[in-house]
C-alpha cells in the first residue's frame, strides 16, 4: 500500500464540498448531473476520474451522508456496456435515467442450463424486418419484477459455435410475451424470478453492438461489476462487517465462550487480510497497473467471510439465534436473520467459489485448465475479468 488521499484543499475535494453546499440532499438527478453517481465513466455521464479523484468524491460524499441512487445492476452492470458499445442514440435515451435511478434495469442472463457454463444459453432472438423476436427462459433474474429494462443475451445463429452467434439486447420489461414468476427464497424475501419470453419483440434498435458479438459484450458486462474502492459489509457492501459485529460485542462486555472467541478472532483475521488484499488493490489502480490475481482471490475470501460473520452474528445471539436472532446483541432481528440466510448465496452468484477455485488454480497456481473449457473466452475466464475490477 502506498498513497495518501489528497489534502482538504485540493481543488477537485474542493469543488465536491462546494456542489454538497449547495445541495446539500441532492437528488438522484442531481448527483447523476454532476457526475457524482459514476465519476469514473466518461463525460458527459461521469468526470473521467481517476481512481484518487474517485476515491476523493467517495470520501466527500460519506462525510456529507449523502447516499447514492441505488440501480445496482443498472449502474454496475448495464450502464458501463452502454458507454462501450451502445449507439449515441442509446446513450442518449438510457444513460441519464439509470445513473439517476428513475429506471431500474436488470440482467436476463442465467438460464436453467446456463449459470456458469452461460454461453450454453438456449434462448432465441430471430429477426423480423424491424424487431426480433425473443423466445425463451431465464431465471435467478434478480429485481425482474420492478424493472424497467433488462440486459438479455440472446442466440441469433444457432449454427456458430458456442460462444459466437450471441446478441446483446436492450429488453423493455413490460413488452407483451414476458412472465415473470416469483421465487421465494429461503429468507422469506422475493429477489429473483423466473422469467418466459414468449415471442417478444423488441425493436431492432434495442439490439446492442454488432449482430452475433453478443458474447464479447457480456465479458464486457461482468468485467464492470461495480469498481468499489471503500470497505463494505458482509453481504456484497450490506449487512454488518466483522469490525461492526466485534464492537458490539465488545460493548457488551466482550466474549467469554472459548469457541465462539476462537471464531471472533477467525472473523478479525479475514477480515485484515480482506482490508489489506483492497488496498494492495487499490495501490495497484492509483499506480496504474492492472489488478492482479488478488482479485479472485478476494472474491472467494470476501464470500466465506461474510457467511462467517453472519454465522458468529447468530451464534454470539445463543440460544435466540436459533429463532430469529439479533435483539439480544442489540442487533436487527429481521436484518441477522435475513443476512445469515442470504449468506448462502454469497458462495453462488457473481461466480460461484468452485469457478473463482478454477481462476485461481489456472491463473495464480498455472495448473492445467478447466477440462469443460472449450476454444474461446470460457464463463471461468468472463467471470476473472469481472472480479478484476
Ligand atoms: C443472489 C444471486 C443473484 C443472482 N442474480 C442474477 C441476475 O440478476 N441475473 C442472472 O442472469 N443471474 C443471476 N444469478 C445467477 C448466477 O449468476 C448463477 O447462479 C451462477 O452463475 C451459477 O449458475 P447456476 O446457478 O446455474 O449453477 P451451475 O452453473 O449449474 O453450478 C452448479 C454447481 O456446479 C459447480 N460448477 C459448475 N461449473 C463448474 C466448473 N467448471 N468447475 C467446478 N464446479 C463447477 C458450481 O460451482 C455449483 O456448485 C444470481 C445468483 C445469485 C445467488
Amino acid at each position: 500500500m502506498d498513497f495518501e488521499l489528497p489534502p482538504a484543499d485540493d481543488p477537485r475535494r474542493r469543488a465536491v464540498r462546494e456542489w454538497l453546499a449547495a445541495h446539500p440532499s441532492p437528488t438522484g438527478r442531481e448527483l447523476a448531473e454532476a457526475g457524482y453517481v459514476a465519476p469514473h465513466w466518461p463525460r458527459p455521464w461521469g468526470l473521467a476520474a481517476d481512481p484518487v479523484h474517485q476515491l476523493l468524491i467517495d470520501d466527500e460524499l460519506k462525510r456529507a451522508r449523502v447516499s447514492r441512487p441505488s440501480n445496482q445492476i443498472g449502474i454496475g452492470w448495464a450502464g458501463p456496456t452502454l458507454v462501450h458499445a451502445g449507439t449515441p442514440e442509446q446513450q442518449e435515451r438510457y444513460l441519464l435515467p439509470l445513473l439517476a435511478a428513475e429506471e431500474i434495469w436488470c440482467q436476463l442472463f442465467s438460464e436453467p442450463g446456463a449459470g456458469s457454463d452461460l454461453a450454453n444459453l438456449g434462448t432465441k432472438a430471430v429477426r423480423d424486418g424491424d424487431e426480433w423476436v425473443v423466445n425463451g427462459q431465464k431465471i435467478w433474474t434478480s429485481m425482474a419484477h420492478f424493472s424497467q429494462f433488462g440486459i438479455l443475451i440472446a442466440r441469433t445463429n444457432p449454427d456458430a459455435p458456442k460462444h459466437k452467434g450471441i446478441s446483446y439486447f436492450i429488453c423493455p420489461m413490460d413488452a407483451p410475451g414476458i412472465e415473470i414468476r416469483p421465487i421465494v427464497e429461503m429468507t422469506g424475501a422475493h429477489l429473483f424470478n423466473e422469467v418466459f419470453l414468449t415471442d417478444v419483440r423488441i425493436p431492432a434498435e434495442n439490439l446492442v453492438g454488432a449482430e452475433n458479438e453478443g458474447w464479447g459484450l457480456a465479458k464486457v458486462t461482468l468485467g464492470n461489476e461495480r469498481v468499489s474502492l471503500s470497505g463494505g459489509g458482509a453481504l456484497w457492501g450490506l449487512g454488518p462487517t466483522a469490525d461492526d459485529l466485534l464492537a458490539l460485542a465488545r460493548s457488551l462486555g466482550g466474549i467469554a465462550d472459548p469457541s465462539l472467541r476462537q471464531q471472533a478472532a477467525q472473523v478479525h483475521i479475514e477480515a485484515e487480510i480482506l482490508r489489506l488484499i483492497r488496498l494492495r488493490t487499490v495501490t495497484a489502480a492509483i499506480a496504474g497497473r492492472p489488478p492482479g490475481p488478488e482479485a479472485s482471490v478476494r472474491k472467494v475470501l470476501a464470500d466465506e467471510h461474510g457467511q462467517h460473520v453472519m454465522a458468529l452474528a447468530k451464534d454470539l445471539c445463543g440460544t435466540d439465534g436459533l429463532l430469529t436472532g439479533g435483539e439480544a446483541l442489540g442487533g436487527s432481528a429481521e436484518s441477522w436473520h435475513y443476512g445469515y440466510l442470504f449468506s448462502q448465496a454469497l458462495t453462488i452468484g457473481g461466480g460461484t467459489g468452485d469457478v473463482q477455485r478454477n481462476i485461481i488454480a489456472e491463473r495464480v497456481l498455472d495448473l492445467p485448465h478447466d477440462l469443460d473449457a472449450e476454444a474461446g473466452l470460457t464463463w471461468t475466464e468472463a467471470r476473472h475479468a469481472a472480479v478484476s475490477r
